[in-house]
């Protein structure tokens, strides 16, 4: 019979630091890592943004990587060299970023070095087993190391059939260029084939304060008061999607995991062990709205019409994340939002209205279009910063995110640590 993978799920009730770093010792004596875990440990963290007013649930918090710091090094004389490394979200500049999450207060306190990957010396690989990505170009941290620890944290997203756990962690290893490539109806082999380049010897799974039911970047962080401990993201990833009362079958990365030999979307082949139920737990997540609709029915002014494909990771999902914006940040102006139409992907019929927006480089209206004004926003799919950007200049809306200190952050800091690059020859 096959030996059942083992994910740990402990109580937490807030972020206090040395009560994270004994729950995580524990986690790692339990798997029987305490004597692995040394060298050159690389810890990868979820930081897609991070910013005070805007994005404050969106990242692994410090106090958590603190207690996971501490239980690496505590009691150790060993030297080991302990990197920080992640990607931000597209077009944002992770250093920036690590500031904005508090990071760099880990830093003096444990003697670690943060790595932007986009500024790292870098590392190609070649897939073996690649469906969308041939090559993986990321951090050589990621990819030579002693120890791989990956330090999620537990969100719903609505790009990825509503779950961001360890899998979807990867997509932090690439950079910008490839990043929003293929993230289309290809998401879910993209995200797998990631697995080939990062796959973590250790997950500790930020639950205490997860962040749910809206953009991903934007939305409200909500107590669930949980850390999870796995060393098979699949496993680890199925028992979230049972969390959040999602079929893993249904989340196409974990289902094309299970088809190349990850692991079990079973339950029962999974040993839940620690001192809360998974019961329990979704107990108290049961009435929690993932927000997890189709794009066209989302309730408000903007209509939106859907056409072929359905990409969910693609624009779809996107413009719905961009609409979430306004429901977790400016929910005045979600209930007024400006009358537009907007039409995404291969639309067969009439349309007409008074505005009109067209999303996607594939999309199109096969029909009679009657409309006062008409607009186009490109990209396979548009990034959320061009959503934003563009929505404001071709039809007057401002984004929650249009802000000048994130404005300096996008364009003058991104400008100046790319210039630092070219000089360094690391781009
Ligand atoms: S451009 Fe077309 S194929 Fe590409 S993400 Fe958008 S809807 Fe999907």
């Amino acid at each position: 019979m096959r030996k059942k993978e083992k994910v740990i799920v402990r109580r937490a009730q807030d972020y206090n630091p040395d009560n994270i770093k004994n729950i995580i010792q524990e986690g790692l004596s339990e798997f029987g890592l305490n004597s692995r875990a040394k060298g050159r440990i690389t810890i990868k963290p979820n930081v897609v943004m991070a910013h005070h007013k805007v994005a404050p649930s969106a990242f692994t918090r410090p106090e958590f990587l603190d207690g996971l710091l501490g239980a690496l090094t505590d009691g150790k004389k060993d030297n080991s060299k302990i990197v920080l490394a992640e990607k931000t979200g597209a077009g944002l500049p992770t250093n920036r970023m690590f500031r904005r999450a508090g990071y760099y207060k880990l830093k003096k306190k444990h003697r670690i070095k943060l790595l932007p990957i986009e500024a790292s010396k870098k590392k190609t690989v070649r897939l073996q087993k690649g469906k969308v990505h041939e090559e993986v170009t990321t951090a050589r941290e990621i990819v030579d190391n002693d120890f791989l620890v990956y330090a999620p944290k537990l969100k719903s997203n609505v790009l990825c059939q509503g779950l961001t756990a360890a899998l979807k962690l990867n997509m932090g290893l690439l950079l910008d260029r490839k990043r929003l490539w293929n993230h289309n109806l290809n998401l879910g082999n993209k995200i797998v084939d990631l697995l080939e380049v990062g796959y973590p010897e250790f997950i500790a799974t930020d639950g205490i304060e997860i962040s749910f039911g809206g953009n991903q970047l934007t939305q409200h962080g909500r107590h669930l008061g949980i850390i999870l401990m796995a060393t098979n993201p699949v496993a680890h990833d199925v028992v979230c999607s049972h969390i959040f009362h999602l079929k893993p079958k249904n989340i196409e990365y974990l289902h094309h995991a299970q088809e190349r030999g990850y692991g079990s979307l079973n339950l029962d082949e999974i040993e839940i062990d620690g001192d809360i139920s998974l019961e329990e737990i979704r107990q108290k997540t049961k009435n929690w709205d993932l927000g997890m609709v189709r794009v066209d029915h989302v309730d408000c002014n903007i209509k939106t019409i859907v056409g072929e494909p359905y990409c969910d990771g693609g624009c779809h999902g996107v413009f719905l994340d961009w609409l979430y914006m306004f429901k977790d940040r400016k929910p005045e102006l979600w209930k007024n939002m400006p009358d537009w139409t907007v039409v995404i992907g291969k639309y067969s019929g009439d349309v007409s209205a008074s505005r009109l927006m067209v999303i996607g480089t594939c999309s199109e209206i096969k029909g009679n279009v009657k409309a006062r004004k008409k607009r186009r926003i490109r990209g396979c799919p548009p990034k959320h910063k061009d959503l934003v950007i563009w929505f404001i200049l071709k039809a007057g809306i401002l984004s929650p995110l249009f802000r000048l200190d994130l404005i300096i952050d996008s364009y003058l800091i991104l400008f100046i640590n790319w210039c630092k690059r070219l000089v360094r020859g690391r781009l």
